[in-house]
């Protein structure tokens, strides 16, 4: 434990020293508010359906109940989730100016909720939602929640069409604007946080790399390894949960200290 205590001050340093902190994060920071990661083939919750399968775009086309039947459990998750430590203290460390913004793979609204100000969605969330059909967008959460107590799938107001929540769904394309604004967020940043992520999963898997050939210094918290863990200034296989809330208090009492 010493030695992960000595990680944590490095990590603080590092923030502290930073001109622009950026958090890149994975299912790993949401599991703590009982969401699984389901793109992960070790989570048992969501066998028999092939998430792979199940959550892509063409099952989307041509059996969208069968999406719908897969993302009614997850979108009833996501309602009742409450964000944990690790979501509270990344809006802290924003709140106190040490993190200028949060990019996450994860569609469960957290970051928001905890606080957060600049979070960008890569995967998109459940917060609107898009007609097939007419192409117009909706608010997403009212015609979830009757989704999730009746099992209709949403549907359009103006056209009667199917809804599509505005998920980026396996095979889809990741929306252009949302991934543009988080490269330009990771070459400008001197510090990425990579929290719960196993960067298997592009194209977020890649945003480090950006960040690393722009001169950045790397902190990386994941359970299992990374295929970048050795470009890492600090790694930590460790619970993000438990780690990040002491980084960002060592962060706040050391800039106490000092004032
Ligand atoms: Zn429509």
């Amino acid at each position: 434990m010493a030695e992960l205590s000595g990680l944590i001050e490095q990590a603080a340093g590092l923030l502290r020293g930073a001109r622009a902190a950026v958090a890149l994060t994975g299912a790993g920071i949401s599991t703590a508010s009982g969401i699984p990661d389901f793109r992960s083939p070790h989570d048992g919750l969501w066998v028999p359906a092939d998430p792979m399968q199940v959550a892509s775009q063409l099952t989307f086309r041509y059996a969208p109940e069968r999406f719908f039947e897969w993302v009614r459990p997850l979108a009833a998750l996501i309602q009742r989730a409450r964000p944990n430590a690790g979501h509270q203290a990344l809006a802290e460390l924003e709140a106190d100016g040490r993190l200028t913004t949060v990019i996450t793979q994860n569609i469960d609204e957290l970051h928001g909720r905890a606080g957060s100000q600049k979070v960008l969605e890569i995967h998109g969330s459940l917060a609107t939602a898009t007609c097939v059909m007419c192409q117009s967008t909706w608010p997403g959460h009212l015609s979830l929640q009757r989704f999730v107590e009746d099992g209709q799938p949403p549907r359009c107001p103006a056209c009667g069409s199917l809804l599509k929540p505005n998920v980026t769904l396996m095979g889809e394309q990741v929306p252009a604007g949302v991934m543009q604004a988080a490269r330009s967020a990771v070459r400008l940043c001197d510090v990425l946080l990579v929290l719960g992520s196993s960067l298997e999963v592009m194209p977020a898997a890649a945003l480090p790399v950006e960040a690393l050939n722009h001169g950045a210094r790397m902190i990386l918290v994941n359970f299992e390894p990374t295929y970048l863990d050795a470009r890492a200034a600090v790694l930590m296989h460790a619970d993000v949960n438990a780690v990040l809330p002491r980084i960002a208090a060592a962060v706040r009492n050391e800039t106490n200290a000092h004032t």
